[in-house]
């Protein structure tokens, strides 16, 4: 699976899912702020064996994508989860920081797990380089693409003119002659289940330097697929503040590991007239439409960047009965399921290179559809 089919579905509301393997990591990168540690928590086995067991030919996500933390530290688990979601037809991913790459090499065990997956992404940046080096991460890699299995790479920096991500998209074009596609994304203070597939919820301004318009529809694709969080919590988005603050506030909450399956949680994210608008239109809209005396709400407007606010306006909604009470009139029936659909088809057809560039990626959103040379009669896959 290439990395812009797996970014492609992100808009289709339930196409896939974020789970979160153990919030422990052997790394400690400077800007993680999941609190990974060596002693994290963690769903449980049983309880994601469960969900996932839950999926069914007729009702299961398209893509299953494993998280953390660091996912590898239970690899025979990875692996189990992904072939259980292939028995009815989902596919799956997995993101790694690599903690086991310093000298290129890939232990049998994660070997077998990487190998069980149809999409296998490495994190790194300034500071993954500084726990592991590049030249280890760029060996197992190969390894990984000799084995079959498609890779991409995740990449933060300061910006679109960083001149370290300059550099380094450079050399892994080179080193890989395009055959690993690359997510680009600006360093913020998010941790792992917050990076996956076009990583923030940061919604770029279309126009380019056009500042925030509080009132313009900018949807949320990040709304759209579930993400199981450390502790079990099934939520409706991946933002790294929801995702650990608790209480969750209540519209971005849909079940628990404990008392849910799959269908469940699905049947809420899809219902849900709250979520379809913020999918649809975006939490800065809803505030510009429905809230008393139809003013924004300030924290949707950040002076000079859409990005803070957009989601902590959207966390703030429930502080905001006429907001909640508007969307919920005007996205409870069959319209508001209708504009659900048409929005995730419209941005679904705009191509993931659009998406991951409205969505924060700048200049680097191309990378993601690299796809290499074109195979010549013959040709093996190493580089
Ligand atoms: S950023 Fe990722 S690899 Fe680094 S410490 Fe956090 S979870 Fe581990
Ligand atoms: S907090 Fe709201 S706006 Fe931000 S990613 Fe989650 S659903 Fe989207």
């Amino acid at each position: 699976m290439h990395l812009s089919e797996l970014v492609g579905l992100r808009p289709v509301p339930c196409a896939g899912l974020l789970l979160t393997l153990t919030r422990r990591c052997p790394l400690s990168c400077a800007h993680c702020s999941t609190s990974s540690t060596r002693e994290g928590e963690e769903p449980g086995a049983a309880r994601l064996r469960r969900f996932v067991g839950s999926f069914t030919a007729e009702d299961r996500p398209e893509l299953v994508m494993l998280t953390g933390g660091e996912p590898l530290l239970l690899p025979e688990l990875a692996a189990e989860l992904a072939a259980t979601a292939r028995t009815v037809g989902t596919r799956s991913a997995l993101l790694s920081g690599m903690f086991f790459a310093r000298d290129g090499r890939i232990p049998d065990r994660i070997m077998r797990a990487i190998t069980a997956v149809d999409h296998f992404s490495a994190s790194l940046d300034v500071h993954h380089e500084r726990e592991v080096p590049r030249a280890g991460v760029f060996r197992a890699m190969h390894r990984v693409l000799d084995a079959g299995i498609p890779v991409s790479f995740h990449l933060t920096g300061t910006g679109e003119d960083d001149p370290y991500l300059a550099g380094l998209t450079a050399e892994i074009r080179r080193e890989f002659a395009d055959r690993a596609p690359m997510l680009v994304n600006r360093v913020r203070p998010l941790g792992r289940a917050a990076s996956w597939a076009a990583a923030s919820a940061v919604v770029s301004a279309a126009r380019p330097g056009a500042g925030p318009d509080p009132g313009r529809a900018l949807p949320c694709a990040m709304a759209a697929w579930p993400v199981v969080a450390f502790d079990g919590t099934v939520l409706a988005c991946c933002n790294q503040q929801a995702v650990d603050g608790r209480p969750v506030p209540e519209h971005l909450r849909l079940g628990h590991l404990a008392e849910d399956d799959w269908a469940a949680v699905r049947r809420r994210s899809l219902a849900s007239p709250v979520l379809r608008m913020i999918r649809t239109v975006g939490p800065s809209h809803l505030y510009a439409r429905y809230a008393a005396g139809g003013c924004a709400d300030p924290g949707s407007a950040a002076p000079g960047s859409a990005a803070p606010g957009y989601c902590s306006g959207c966390r703030r909604l429930s502080d905001h009965p006429e907001v909640v009470a508007g969307a919920t009139r005007d996205a409870s029936g069959a319209l508001g399921e209708l504009l659900d659909q048409l929005s995730a088809a419209r941005q679904t057809a705009a191509g993931p290179v659009e998406l991951v560039r409205r969505h924060g990626g700048g200049r680097h959103a191309a990378l993601v559809a690299l796809s290499g040379p074109p195979p010549s009669p013959g040709s093996g896959s190493g580089p």
